[in-house]
Parts: C-alpha cells; sequence; structure tokens
C-alpha cells in the first residue's frame, strides 16, 4: 500500500469535486494557471522512488542500526537521562500534544499552556528567580540572547564589553564568539578564579558549574560585576539545582540552561528545551515565549501568552529577539518530569548522581589519580598525563563514552540512567579498582549548598503515581483542539499531517540515545541520515547546498542573512548592510536582520498584494551600493504567485545585492518550482511545516538553510570544531541542530517521492482554492495572484462586515471556537483579516465543515450589520460559550442557548467544549503571574475572587 493516499486528504473523487468547483478541468490546468510560466521547473524531482511505511521503516531501521548505542558518559551539555515510560507515551508519542500549535489562541490551548507554565515554575524555583519563559533553542543561544538581553536592558552602562567565564560550555563560547561579533559586542572570555578582568562590560556570564565539573561559589564576582555597573547571568544545570545554592539567591540577573536532563534524550544533540529566567524589571526584554495567569469572561483563571508587545511579530526590527518557534514540546516533558518526580525525587535523583560522580572520584584518588576540582556535581575531571586517548579508548571497549578534555585530561558525567557497575567500569578503563565502602570524595561545602524549599506548589506533588499522571496529562489535552480533532487551518504554518510512521524513528534507541559528541565512528547512521536529507532538500529547492543545522526558521534565516552579510565581506563590500523587507514579511525577517547587523529597508506592497516594483526600484536608488540584499517571501504571505519575482530578484542583482527566499511557504512549490533557480542566492526552509515535523505546542522545529553555490563557504560552521576560529559562525550549539526529529522529515520524502511531494503541493493549491472558491460570495479573498488563483493559501477580507457590524475578525476567531475550530491566522500579513490554509492533507468533508462554519458566522454577522442585534450582545462577542455559562441557572443573553452550542445540526453529535470563556489579555500583563496560580484561585464559589488570589505574587510590569 502507498503512503500517499494516507498524507492525502483528498481522494480521486473528491478531487474531482473541488476542481470543478474551483473552475479547472483537472490539477495540470490548475497549476498551469496559478504557478507563473517564468518560475515553473522543467523537470521532475530527482529523488529515490517512493516506499512504503513498512518499507521505510525497514531501510531507516537499517540506517539506524550503524549509530551505536553506548553508555554516554561525555556530559559536556548532554546529560543521559530516564524519560519515563509514562511521559513517553503519554506526551511524546500522543498526537494529542505533538500535533498542537503554538497556543496563540488561549481559549483552546488551556491544556499545553498549564504545562508550560509548570515548567515555567519549575525553572524559577530552581533558579531562585521571579521570571522564567517557556524555553528557548539550546543553552547556547540562550546564553547569546541572554548577553543581548543584559546589553539592551542595562542601560546604565555605556560599556560594549561582556566578560564570559572561560569554563563555559565550548560550544556556548563558539555561538557566543559568532552572535557577539556580528553585532559588534566585545567579548571578552576570561579566567574568573582570581576575579573579573580589568575594565568596563555591560555584562558578566558566569558558569554555576564548569565544563570540566567544578562548582563554583558566585557571590564575590556578582558583587565584583555590581560594583562595575555590569549585569550578572549565570549558566547552570537544573539537575543540579536541588542541591546546589541558586543563581538568584547569590544576586544572579538571569539564569540560562538546558533543561534536556529532565527526561529529554539526547536526540544526538536535540532538540532539547534551553531555559531563561530572570528577576523582576527585566521581564519587558525576556526573549522568547511567556505563559501568563489572567482571568476569562467569567472571572476565571485562565492562561495565555504574556507580553507579546516584545515580540517580532508585533515589533518586527525592534523586538527583543527573532525566536518564534521554540522547544515548546520539550519543555513540557521537563515539566512534566519535575512534577513527575517532585522535589523529593528530584533530589534524591541528583543526590544518586552526586553519590556515583564521588565514587568515582573516591576510586581514582586511591589510584594515586588526580581528581582535578574537589567541588563537583556530576563531573569528575581526572589528570592522566599523556594518556587521555588510551583511557577513552579502554573505556569505549567497555561500551562507555567518555570525555577527552585535553591530551592529559579525561571528564566523566553521571547521568540518571547510570549506576555503580558503570562507575566501576569506567574506574577499570583508568586502570583504578572500586573504591573501597565508606571512602569518601566529593562532599560539598554548606556554602554551596540550598537550604530553602522548592517546587512547594501542588503541581509538583499531586502527580506522582502514574494513574495521576496519566489522568492529568489526558484532562489537560482534553482542554485543547490540536490535530487530532480537528483541522488548524493556520496561515503560513502549515498544520499538515505528521504521519505516525514518520513519528516512530525518533523514539528508536539508535536514534535518541546517540551524543552529539560521540566518536564518528559510532553515528555513521545518523550522518547518511543527515546527508540523505540535506541532499534531497537541495534537490527539492535548487539549491548546491543545505545545512540542517538551525533549529527554528528563525536561525535559519539569521543563518541565510550571516551568509549574505559575509559573502559581500570577502569581496571587501563591507559597506553592505542594508536589507530591503517587503511589509507583507514576517516578522522573524526583520528581527534576524538586526542580528545580522542589518538595516532594514522596507518595501511597499502595490494594490495587488505583490511587492511596489516603483517602491522597489526607488529604494535600490536610494540605498545604493549599501545594498546586502532582500528578503521575499515566495509566495509571497499574501498567498499568491507574483509573477514578477523574477524581475524583483534581477533588480536585486543587478544592483549587487543577493536575493534571500524565505520558504515557509514550499509547501506551494515542492516539484512545481525551486527557489534556487528562479532567482534565490539562499533560503531557509521549515520542517516543522513543509516536511512534517509536528509543532509540538510551539516547538521544536528545525529550519535548513539553503544556499546557491557561492554561499557555500558561509553555511553554518560546527561549533565543536569552531570554537577558536575567529571568523566562524555556528548558529546551533550542536553541528546537526535538533537532529532528533529529522527522521520525520526522512521518512516523509523517502515515503512520498518526487511525485508524492508535486501532488502534496498541488493538493495543498487546490485546497486553498477549494475554500475561497466556497467562501468568496461572504468572505471574499483579498488576493489572487495569476489565473484569479491563490497559492496554498488565502486571506479572507472581513473588513468591509467588521465595519458594517463591529465584529472583528478576532471575533470569528473567538467564535469559530464554539463551532469546533482552530482559527485560522489573525491578523497576519493584513489587520482585520483570516489568512487560511488548509493544506493538502484534510478531505473534503473537513474542508467543507470549515466553510460551514464560516457561513454560519456570517450569518450571524450579517445579524448584527443588520441592528438584529448589537455587537456587544452578540452570540460572536460572548463568545466562546462555556458548558458551565450555557447551563447556568440564569441566562440574560439575546439569543438562545441552542445557538451558542449548536449553531450547526451536527454539533450535537460530536462537540468541544471550550474549558474557559473569552480570556482578558491587557489585565494579565498588568500584573504578570509566570508561575501556577495558588489553588485558592480555582474555588469553585468565588470566581470573582479568582483575580485576587493570582494576583498575590504578581510583577508589576512597568512600561
Ligand atoms: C513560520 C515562519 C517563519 C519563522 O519560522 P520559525 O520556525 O517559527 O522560527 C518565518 N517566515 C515565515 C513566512 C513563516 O511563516
Amino acid at each position: 500500500m502507498s503512503f500517499l493516499p494516507r498524507h492525502l486528504g483528498p481522494d480521486a473523487a473528491e478531487t474531482r469535486t473541488m476542481l470543478e468547483t474551483v473552475g479547472a478541468a483537472d490539477l495540470d490546468e490548475l497549476v498551469a494557471r496559478a504557478v507563473p510560466a517564468t518560475i515553473a521547473t522543467d523537470r521532475p524531482l530527482d529523488l529515490p522512488a517512493p516506499l512504503s511505511e513498512h518499507e521505510a521503516l525497514t531501510a531507516l531501521r537499517r540506517t539506524a542500526a550503524k549509530n551505536r548505542v553506548m553508555t554516554q558518559m561525555i556530559g559536556q551539555g548532554y546529560a543521559d537521562t530516564v524519560t519515563p515510560p509514562a511521559l513517553r507515551r503519554n506526551i511524546l508519542e500522543n498526537p494529542a500534544w505533538y500535533t498542537s500549535y503554538t497556543p496563540y489562541q488561549p481559549e483552546i490551548s488551556q491544556g499545553r499552556l498549564e504545562a508550560l507554565l509548570t515548567f515555567q515554575n519549575a525553572v524559577m524555583d530552581l533558579t531562585g528567580l521571579d521570571l522564567a519563559n517557556a524555553s528557548l533553542l539550546d543553552e547556547a543561544t540562550a546564553v547569546a540572547e541572554a548577553v543581548l538581553m543584559m546589553q539592551r536592558s542595562n542601560r546604565r552602562s555605556t560599556s560594549r564589553r561582556v566578560v564570559v567565564d572561560s569554563r563555559s560550555l565550548p560550544q556556548t563560547l563558539a555561538v557566543l564568539r559568532g552572535r557577539c561579533r556580528a553585532v559588534g559586542v566585545e567579548l571578552v572570555v576570561a579566567d574568573l578564579t582570581e576575579g573579573l578582568p580589568e575594565g568596563d562590560a555591560f555584562g558578566v556570564v558566569l558558569a554555576q558549574v564548569g565544563v570540566d565539573g567544578d562548582v563554583a561559589s558566585l557571590e564575590d564576582l556578582v558583587e565584583q560585576a555590581r560594583a562595575r555597573g555590569a549585569f550578572v547571568t549565570v549558566s547552570t544545570d537544573l539537575l543540579a539545582l536541588t542541591l546546589l545554592r541558586p543563581p538568584g539567591e547569590q544576586g544572579a540577573d538571569i539564569a540560562v540552561g538546558s533543561a534536556q536532563r529532565f527526561g529529554v534524550p539526547l536526540f544526538f544533540g536535540g532538540p532539547h528545551a534551553a531555559f531563561i529566567a530572570c528577576r523582576k524589571g527585566l521581564e519587558r526584554n525576556l526573549p522568547g515565549r511567556l505563559v501568563g495567569v489572567s482571568v476569562d469572561s467569567s472571572g476565571r483563571p485562565a492562561y495565555r501568552l504574556a507580553l507579546q508587545t516584545r515580540e517580532q511579530h508585533i515589533r518586527r526590527e525592534k523586538a527583543t529577539s527573532n525566536i518564534c518557534t521554540a522547544q515548546a514540546l520539550l519543555a513540557i516533558v521537563a515539566g512534566a518530569y519535575a512534577a513527575y518526580h517532585g522535589p523529593e525525587g528530584l533530589r534524591a535523583i541528583a543526590e544518586r548522581v552526586h553519590g556515583l560522580a564521588a565514587r568515582l572520584a573516591a576510586g581514582l584518588a586511591a589510584a594515586g589519580t588526580t581528581v582535578v576540582h574537589d567541588r563537583f556535581f556530576d563531573t569528575v575531571l581526572a589528570e592522566v598525563p599523556g594518556r587521555a586517548d588510551e583511557v577513552v579508548a579502554a573505556a569505549a571497549e567497555r561500551g562507555i563514552n567518555v570525555r577527552r578534555a585535553d591530551a592529559d585530561h579525561v571528564s566523566v558525567s553521571v547521568g540518571e540512567p547510570h549506576d555503580e557497575d558503570d562507575v566501576d567500569a569506567v574506574l577499570a578503563a583508568f586502570g583504578a579498582s572500586s573504591p573501597e565502602a565508606g571512602a569518601a570524595a566529593g562532599e560539598l561545602p554548606a556554602e554551596l549548598l540550598r537550604t530553602d524549599d522548592y517546587l512547594t506548589h501542588p503541581v509538583f506533588t499531586t502527580h506522582r503515581s502514574e494513574t495521576a499522571m496519566m489522568r492529568w496529562l489526558r484532562a489537560l489535552a482534553d482542554k485543547d483542539l490540536a490535530l487530532d480533532r480537528t483541522m488548524i487551518p493556520l496561515g503560513s504554518c502549515t498544520m499538515k499531517l505528521n504521519a505516525a510512521a514518520e513519528m516512530e524513528p525518533i523514539s528508536w534507541p539508535e536514534f535518541a540515545s546517540i551524543h552529539p559528541l560521540a566518536p564518528e565512528d559510532q553515528t555513521e547512521g545518523w550522518r547518511e541520515l543527515v546527508g540523505q536529507l540535506e541532499s534531497w532538500l537541495a534537490e527539492i529547492t535548487g539549491y548546491t547546498a543545505v545545512s540542517v543545522q538551525p533549529n527554528a526558521g528563525s536561525q535559519g534565516e539569521l543563518a541565510g542573512l550571516l551568509a549574505i552579510r559575509r559573502y559581500h565581506l570577502s569581496r571587501g563590500d563591507r559597506q553592505r548592510k542594508t536589507i530591503l523587507i517587503p511589509s507583507s514579511a514576517h516578522g522573524t525577517n526583520a528581527a534576524s536582520a538586526v542580528l545580522a547587523d542589518l538595516k532594514v529597508v522596507v518595501v511597499a506592497t502595490a494594490g495587488d498584494g505583490s511587492v511596489d516594483m516603483d517602491d522597489l526600484a526607488a529604494k535600490i536608488e536610494a540605498v545604493g551600493d549599501e545594498l546586502a540584499g532582500i528578503m521575499i517571501t515566495y509566495p509571497s504571505t499574501h498567498g499568491v504567485f507574483e509573477a514578477q519575482v523574477t524581475d524583483v530578484c534581477a533588480a536585486v542583482h543587478d544592483a549587487g545585492g543577493q536575493v534571500y527566499v524565505d520558504g515557509a511557504n514550499l509547501n506551494a512549490l515542492m516539484g512545481l518550482a525551486r527557489p534556487g533557480r528562479f532567482g534565490g542566492d539562499v533560503s531557509h526552509l521549515n520542517l516543522h511545516k513543509t516536511f512534517c515535523i509536528p509543532h509540538g505546542g510551539g516547538g521544536p522545529g528545525v529550519g535548513p538553510v539553503a544556499v546557491a553555490e557561492h554561499l557555500v563557504p558561509f553555511l553554518p560552521d560546527d561549533p565543536a570544531v569552531s570554537a577558536d576560529e575567529t571568523d566562524a559562525f555556528p548558529v546551533s550549539q550542536a553541528r546537526y541542530g535538533s537532529a532528533g526529529v529529522l527522521p520525520i522529515s526522512w521518512m516523509y520524502i523517502a515515503m512520498t517521492g518526487a511525485e508524492g511531494l508535486t501532488a502534496s503541493a498541488r493538493t495543498a493549491i487546490l485546497s486553498a482554492n477549494y475554500v475561497s472558491a466556497r467562501l468568496a460570495d461572504v468572505f471574499p479573498t483579498l488576493y489572487n495572484g495569476p489565473g484569479n488563483l491563490v497559492a496554498h493559501e488565502c486571506i479572507l477580507d472581513l473588513r468591509a462586515l467588521t465595519k458594517a457590524s463591529g465584529i472583528t475578525a478576532e471575533d470569528v476567531c473567538k467564535r469559530l471556537v464554539d463551532y469546533g475550530f482552530h482559527a485560522p491566522t489573525l491578523a497576519f500579513p493584513v489587520a482585520g483579516t483570516l489568512m487560511v490554509e488548509p493544506t493538502e492533507s484534510e478531505n473534503l468533508a473537513e474542508l467543507d465543515r470549515f466553510v460551514d462554519a464560516m457561513r454560519a458566522i456570517h450569518a450571524e454577522m450579517t445579524a448584527v450589520a443588520e441592528g438584529e442585534v448589537t455587537a456587544e450582545d452578540s452570540v460572536l462577542r460572548r463568545a466562546p460559550h462555556t458548558a458551565e455559562v450555557l447551563t447556568a441557572d440564569e441566562w440574560d443573553r439575546p439569543y438562545p442557548r441552542s445557538q451558542a452550542a449548536y449553531p450547526l445540526p451536527e454539533l450535537r453529535l460530536a462537540k468541544y467544549w471550550a474549558p474557559v470563556g473569552r480570556v482578558e489579555n491587557a489585565a494579565g500583563d498588568r500584573h504578570l503571574v509566570c508561575s501556577c496560580p495558588p489553588i485558592e484561585a480555582f474555588a469553585v464559589d468565588a470566581p470573582a475572587s479568582a483575580g485576587e488570589a493570582i494576583e498575590t505574587g504578581a510583577v508589576e510590569t512597568a512600561r
């Protein structure tokens, strides 16, 4: 059985019906009319023939078998851990969790918002700081974000220097070097054992636990930094913090690190959730997404994303960061891990890990081997003059990977799965024997230890049995709408099928249990998979080479823009620092440009939604030889194939600029046109859109960067080998970024092949045009391209009816919840509109269900426009309706309850009940609460006091 019919929604008969509605004889004709001839590809993609699900899994098993699973004691930012089966099965392998979208619509996202809040709460408690966000992409980029955050928020300092602890992880230093160089921050990497180096600095980064395992006391350095007016970031380890004094208590402004060891597999380097926490006062500069607590229309507690006014989709080049997709699913796992083990459980794991490290140290010392640091948590550094390679090899013979620090030193990191036998095998590799019982080592002095309570909220004690955990996770998932319940028609997000066969391999130990720094002879399978995937993506996009290193679209943008910048520099064009970006661009484009030290000039949109060619010419003229390039999205975020795209590219090339094609919309192009052939020099792709990696409630993602021949030398560098190179630019801490989820995209391409990818794109175009045609008489599509057709998405223009009725596009989104739908993309790229992207995976019945809902909503809006009811009292403005509101003994609304709950008859058979009413955003931003609210806030009989209960402990935010 071929996989393609499983992936595509419409079958042959449905396709015919849809073509009829759109007015095309067949798919060939539709595509020929929609896709401009100037860009259409002249040959089919050259990819291997498609495999069935079973065949593809068999082939991939063969590849996986070329990796060698070892006991992983390398450490260096990645600790071996145990993913509790209850979390693996109920979260990581559960479509209710992994197919959900970023919680921008809070009413249908309460479950994942609560899970992310649990993560934030755990991070805040363990770091001893006031606020934490809902994850960053990896530890190294989190440190880079923290540095930029210190620079932004330390208004009193005029310094451009940051001092960084030389004990930081090498991959952190590698990423930081590139990022600081790109924006002109002077980075001073210094040994801080004797204090801070001379000179000014806006910030200092301290490592609480160094790469060699030594635990530092922070207070003196924090004080010195304070005295110089510098802010302090501390990189740290969440498990160690169950024992160690938290950075917040020692005066840190910011703490960062990786939450990987809270139950997330090594995954050959990622995806892992990084965390960032800060003290109050810095919240408006905090990068990434932040979950906060507010109240709903009934006064009950409700969660939602807070302070979105900091983010790139609103602030563009003035945003706090370019991070959009982060690591939500992995943060959810880490938060659930904290809830499952609770404070005593985590402390017990930490003590066991520390005890095993102490056993190792005692055994080494007894054998006369020098243990370099006596204050360690889980990592022991041994001095073995001239013998490091020999010890590493002897350990490998015993099935264990340890870290070669240099020719004379080996470090060993203990993780949760390890036991005394592992430690004794390592000792044998050193030529030492097991220590005698009672031999003491590694006792940490009291001044380093914490004495306070943490994880005291009931969420960290009530889900400790597996039954309780299973039901909590189920109860949370039941509150949410994910792809396992309904289509998610979010424009630009490509919420297509994430097939089970694509997902399965990511849990195989041969992929999941490989350390990113394992020797090459143990990772042949991984490198084969990456090589194949990169070459397939190069073929699909028409570029010369691809790097999968960027772990989100935003990071692919940064990598691509840095490639452009470095290319110009290599030719002596230092002045080429201005990038043109059309006004319709995604907010990350402008935010990424800033991180590459490029100046943004906006190009206007013409009346038909395309790039305004006159304005483009004027801007190119005005910018002159400072033009670095242009960043366009194709097909544009206006949902159309712009016929003049080749002219746009030519105009920029003629002026000496490079063309960046944002490839987030590649789903409309696969097999039909190749950006590398119609004018692009560089693109990023979003594997979590076009290539089936699920969104996971806001991540993980993969944003490969693809480049033409002349930009190949400027692809992201390997963070492991580039640490000392002065012009290297890694964009993630691991060479292959979020490698762990790459098997998903590999499976999709292997199972669909050239024909299937092309069929995906063609069907996606058909589906968008079908929705557009069926709604044309009620909600006209704002922009149509060639052939009066849209690409793979359409912008529904509500503005006329909004003007007549007062009912906004946001009201429509909330009302769609009552109909059981996730809203389309709201107000992007045009205010007052909804952007619909059905994807190829929805069948005709589901598309019609959506169309019926939208038409019914149109009728409801019309009733308001005609004065039958005011906007304020309408079923739209009061949406969504909870069961509690609808079953209350009192009912004073001008519409019947049945209209609120069952506006279409089918809803009586299958109904999604919103767990909360409309969520108040402004109130939640004024009193920012980013931890789990006290139980009293949920008192059933007193919703009115919820607000008060929540506000205890709120961070009052100043504008
Ligand atoms: C999604 C998207 C991005 C950003 O990608 P992330 O993976 O979320 O960082 C950039 N541009 C466009 C057009 C997008 O749709």
